[in-house]
């Protein structure tokens, strides 16, 4: 369980109030305007900023006060951070060891990763010789390998076409989820979060609210995510 004990966070003038938990395991969409806090939460949970007030507790355990690189958290950006003039498995295994200094066991992790993604035998590609799909899949065995607990994504698909976006969110769920992380996904599209979250988690008017069921969220949006919504194609949902 990661649980927001009466947390408030503050960005300059920028308030933002978070009591809820979130199951072990659970993947759930992080949605709400532009503005209104969703990467402000993402970083505090990765520990790049401090609670103003409160406690963030994974498994019982305050982790309020530790470093980013004491946390088991895993972040994935849109960008993806991916450094390039390294190789694709040389990406990868940063998310073993920060130092690269592989063993052969790591080797064949990174390189089960690739696989795993869909990347066999492109171990020594580099960024600028990968698609941009290609590019979303180093990213996520780097998040493989690194065999995180929590795991946070930042919109991270939005500049891929919606037929890749939909297997990176499917890899997400099937190599991430479904082996047990606990994966929070930021996403604009109602439709993501259809696709792969069982729960969403609303951000709006200052506050984080606790994770609600994804289909009857947006079945029947309150007002606040309504307006929200209102311009998005949510094509299984009445706002259309
Ligand atoms: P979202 O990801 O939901 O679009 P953010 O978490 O990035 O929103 O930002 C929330 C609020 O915090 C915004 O009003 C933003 O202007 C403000 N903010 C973000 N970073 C800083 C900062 N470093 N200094 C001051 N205000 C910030
Ligand atoms: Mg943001």
């Amino acid at each position: 369980m990661l649980t927001f004990d009466r947390v408030e966070l503050r960005q300059g003038d920028f308030r933002l109030k978070a009591h809820l938990s979130v199951a072990a395991g659970s993947l759930s969409a992080l949605i709400g305007p532009s503005g209104s806090g969703k990467s402000t939460l993402l970083a505090a949970i990765a520990g790049f900023i401090a609670p103003a007030q409160g406690r963030i507790l994974w498994a019982g355990k305050d982790m309020t006060g530790k470093a980013p690189g004491q946390r088991s958290v895993a972040m994935l950006f849109q960008d993806n951070n991916l450094f390039p003039h390294l190789s694709a498995a040389q990406n990868v295994g940063l998310g073993l060891r920060p130092d690269l200094k592989l063993t052969q066991d790591d080797r064949e992790r990174v390189s089960d990763a690739l696989g795993q993604v869909g990347l066999a035998g492109l171990e020594n590609r580099k960024p600028s010789a990968l698609s941009g799909g290609q590019q979303s899949r180093v990213a996520i065995a780097r998040v493989l390998v690194s065999q995180s607990d929590i795991v946070l994504l930042d919109e991270p698909f939005a500049a891929l076409g919606p037929a890749l976006k939909d297997e990176m969110l499917d890899l997400v769920a099937d190599k991430l989820s479904a082996k047990g992380r606990t994966v929070i996904m930021v996403t604009h599209d109602p439709a993501d979060a259809r696709r792969i979250a069982s729960q969403t988690i609303v951000v709006s008017d200052g506050i984080v609210h606790p994770p609600v069921e994804t289909g009857p969220l947006l079945d029947n949006p309150p007002e606040a995510l309504a307006a929200y919504l209102g311009g998005k194609k949510d094509k299984k949902g009445p706002l259309n």
